[in-house]
Order: C-alpha cells, then structure tokens, then sequence
C-alpha cells in the first residue's frame, strides 16, 4: 500500500495541494480507491465518514479533470449527496484541493441561491455537486443538460436509502450517458443497495476499508438510565451534563427533528449555551449554527442525524445521545464525532425503559457493551442484574463530587434561538412510543414513580430487557 502520495498517479497540481494541506500518507481507501479512479474503472467504496473518502474521489477528479473543457449547461462530472451539509463539505474539498486548478464547481443545494449557481453552470462546470431533488429540479426546468456527465458520483447511499431518494438516483442513472464512470459510496451494503450497484455500475472494483473503530479506548461510552417522560428525560440530561466534568462542548442526538427544536429550547431556557441543527433550517441559520459550534461560541449542538451527517467537526469532548438511535448504524455514527484524532471523549446514551431492543442491537454490532452509568440525583439504579453491573464498570467512581449537582452551566446563559417546530424530516422511521403504563402495573412492578425506573427490570417495565444486563460480572 502507498505510503506516501506521490506514488498513486495524481498529477503535480493535485499532490502539491494535498501537502499544501499537511497530508503525509493516505488514508486506505485512498490508497485502495485513487489509482483505479484514475484507470477510469467504477468503484464501490465501502467506507464511512471519517476514513478519508472524500479526497479518494476528488483528488482523482481534479487529476482527470485537468484535461478537457466544461461546456455551457453541460456539467463534466457530477456529485450527488444525500444533505446539504455534506454537499457543502464536497465543495470545500475542491476548494482545498483544487487551489491550484481553474475549475468551475458548481452547488446546488437548499438555501443556496439558485441564480449563482446557475450562472456558473450556464458559463459551463467542470463539477456540479447536488442533493438528488435539487439535480432533477433544474434538469426539469431545462437548466441543465446531463450528456456531458464523464463522471458519477454517489456518496453516502444507505443515507440515501434512509431518506427515500433511491427512485431519484435510479432516475439520474438513467439520464446520465450509460458510458460515464460510476464512483459509489456507502457505509453498508443492505440489498437495495446492492440491486442499484448491479444495476448501474459496470464491473465495479469493490474496496471495503476498515470502519473507525468505534469502540476505541479514546471513547467513554456510557448508558444511562432514565425515565421516557420528556420533562424528566430533559432533567435527567441536565443533569448528566452538569456531572461531566471534563465537559468542553457536546453534541446531543435527538431521533425526530421536532424533538431538536424542543431540546435545544429547553436547554437554552434552563441557561445552556445551546443551539438546534435540522434539515428545515434556512441555510444561512444553518451554517451560523454550525459556524458558532466550531468556533466554540456555541457549547451545546443538538442535532438530528440527517443534519449531523458527515459532519466535520473537531475537537468534541462529549456526545449525548438523547434518544437511543432506531438504527444501530447511527450510533456508530454519532458517537464517531467524538474520541477523533486521538482524542479522548465521551459518549452518554441515555436509555429509556422501551429502548432495550435498540440498545441490544448496538451492542450486537459494536460487539461491547455499554457500561451503566448512574444519573447523579435520579433515582435509579437499586437493584438487580444492573447494579453488579454498575459497580463493575466502575460507575461510582465517575458519579461527580459531592455539590457538583449543585453547579450552573459551565456557560452563562446566551440566548440563543430556538428554531420552529416544524414537520418531520425525512428521516428512518421512529418506533412507537411506548403503552401507558398502568397505576396498577406500577405497583406490581415495583416501579419507582418518580423517576419511572423499573426497579424489577433492569431496563424497566415497557422494553425487553437487553441481554448484556443480565450476564453475570463485568461489562464495559
Ligand atoms: P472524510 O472521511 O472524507 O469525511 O474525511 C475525514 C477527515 O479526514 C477530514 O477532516 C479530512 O480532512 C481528513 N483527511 C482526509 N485525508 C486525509 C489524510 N490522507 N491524512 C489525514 N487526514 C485526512
């Protein structure tokens, strides 16, 4: 495998910017994907965010894109990508890489003023990088001509998949000219995945990188009890933030959007430096938020996954996921913001009584578990098979000192606004809220009324109880 760049066939222009931007070795799907993009071959690129996928397509795009010219309305090579963020993340990548070319990229995504945009195609592109619907949008109004197209792009398909754009990617295929180049991206490989790759690809050489370990030493990962009550699940968060000691800015995963704007609101009014990122925010607000976040303005990014994805943001200490993600994909996700580069962080899940399956599932796939924390000042964890568990992973130890409980946010409160309540994104579907539990049912459980713990159950009344809690001895 190349250690160095200058042996993968990029030409002078693309390795000087690559030094230019510190890079020393590449990554392995650079290495693996780089020369045969240049052989004009099709590729499948099983890799997630993180492994350095971005640059093994556009490194080789800028080489080949070197010769030849774009022609008005005719873009030569085109992006697609399942959310704004990621597209504007590709356009960076150009911008980083390409300093040295005279390339014309054009973007169009949500937010993002058409008019530029189509000027830039009108005078000719060299890349277009879209989301789905806005590329079929402006080739329905006869903006743009798709016979041009030498190189395809798809990144992030299962994402894709999740948020229902398949039928518009099998429509671009087919617009497309049948002998372009197909450059396919995705984390996973589930089988409609694999139908498009057998549909639109020609014989594809297939590279699967190593994920980043999501489990790696530099990630605390934690679960924490809590009650699916939404006002005491927010307190119980509180909480949890105001026990991390080494806390120095966090994201907050939420499942549903709406659930974001809530979050975010309540987090602010109760003195948090915090600020809200979904898909229904205008684009400016959007990268004010994001900008405020990288900068360290902003402590606290409650985020939905669909906006959070492929996300570059370094230097996070902390990741809370306020719900337990319905895909245990989107955990490895999630918790991949933190523990980057070396780093240490830390990775709070907090588990609601109906979450048992969704938590099995992740400790299924990372093939760990997940040590219990407790919720400093809940109620909680009084009995059985977990709390062997809990004195095992050395919970007590990390339980705060005595009048932490007591401490404001590390931020003074800065108003920050909340954005609208506003309809669902299109996001994997959620599971249903968990029965009413019973008055009658309470006491035969013995559940805890005021935190809402089951203190028969481990995981409580509503949810199976996940397998890993009752193995005897330690976890973690
Ligand atoms: P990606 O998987 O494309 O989202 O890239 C993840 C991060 O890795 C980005 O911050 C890139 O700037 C960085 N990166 C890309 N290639 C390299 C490389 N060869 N060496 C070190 N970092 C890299």
């Amino acid at each position: 495998m190349a250690n160095d760049f200058s042996g993968l066939g990029l030409s002078a222009k693309v390795t000087e910017a690559v030094t230019a931007a510190g890079y020393t070795k590449p990554t392995d799907i650079q290495a693996q994907a780089i020369p045969h993009v240049l052989q004009k071959k099709d590729i499948i690129g099983i890799a997630q965010t993180g492994t350095g996928k971005t640059a093994s397509f556009v490194l080789p795009m800028l080489t080949l894109l070197e010769s030849g010219r774009a022609r008005a309305r005719m873009p030569r090579t085109l992006i697609l990508e399942p959310t704004r963020e990621l597209a504007a993340q590709v356009h960076e990548n150009f911008e980083k890489y390409g300093k040295n070319h005279r390339l014309s990229v054009a973007l169009l995504i949500g937010g993002v003023s058409f008019e530029e945009q189509n000027k830039k195609l009108d005078r000719g592109a060299d890349v277009l990088i879209a989301t789905p619907g806005r590329m079929l949008d402006q080739f329905e109004r006869g903006r743009i001509l798709l016979s041009g197209v030498d190189i395809l792009v798809i990144d992030e398909a299962d994402r894709m998949l999740d948020m229902g754009f398949i039928p518009d990617i099998e429509r671009i295929c087919s617009l497309l000219p049948p002998r372009r180049q197909t450059l396919f991206f995705s984390a996973t490989m589930p089988p409609e995945i694999q139908k498009l790759t057998n549909r639109f690809l020609r014989d594809p050489i297939k590279i699967e990188v190593a994920r980043q370990n999501p489990t790696a030493e530099t990630i605390d990962q934690k679960l924490a009890r809590v009650s699916n009550k939404p006002e005491e699940k927010r307190e119980a968060l509180r909480r949890l933030i105001r026990g991390e000691a080494n806390l120095t800015n966090a994201i907050i995963f939420c499942n549903r959007k709406r659930d974001v704007a809530t979050l975010a609101r309540s987090l602010a009014r109760h003195g948090f430096n915090a600020g809200g990122l979904h898909g229904d925010m205008d684009q400016k607000s959007r990268t004010e938020t994001l900008d405020s976040f990288r900068s360290g303005k902003l402590t606290f990014l409650i985020a939905s996954d669909v906006a959070a994805r492929g996300l570059d943001i370094p230097a996070v200490s902390h990741v809370f996921n306020f719900d337990v993600p319905t895909h245990a994909e989107d955990y490895i996700h999630r918790i991949g913001r933190t523990g980057r580069a070396g780093r240490s962080g830390t990775a709070i899940t907090l588990a609601t009584p109906s979450d048992g399956k969704y938590v099995d599932a992740i400790v299924k796939l990372i093939q760990r578990d997940i040590p219990l924390m407790t919720v400093d000042g809940v109620a909680a964890t009084t009995s059985v098979p977990g709390e062997a568990s809990d004195r095992a992973s050395g919970a007590e130890s990390r339980r705060p000192a005595k009048g932490r409980r007591e401490r404001r946010p590390r931020q003074e409160a800065k108003p920050v606004a909340a954005p609208e309540v506003s309809p669902p994104e299109r996001q994997p579907p959620h599971p249903k809220p968990a029965p009413r539990r019973t008055e009658e049912t309470r006491k035969k459980r013995n559940i805890d009324s005021e935190s809402g713990i089951d203190a028969d159950s481990p995981f409580g009344a509503d949810g199976p109880v996940p397998a890993f809690l009752l193995r005897p001895g330690r976890i973690g």
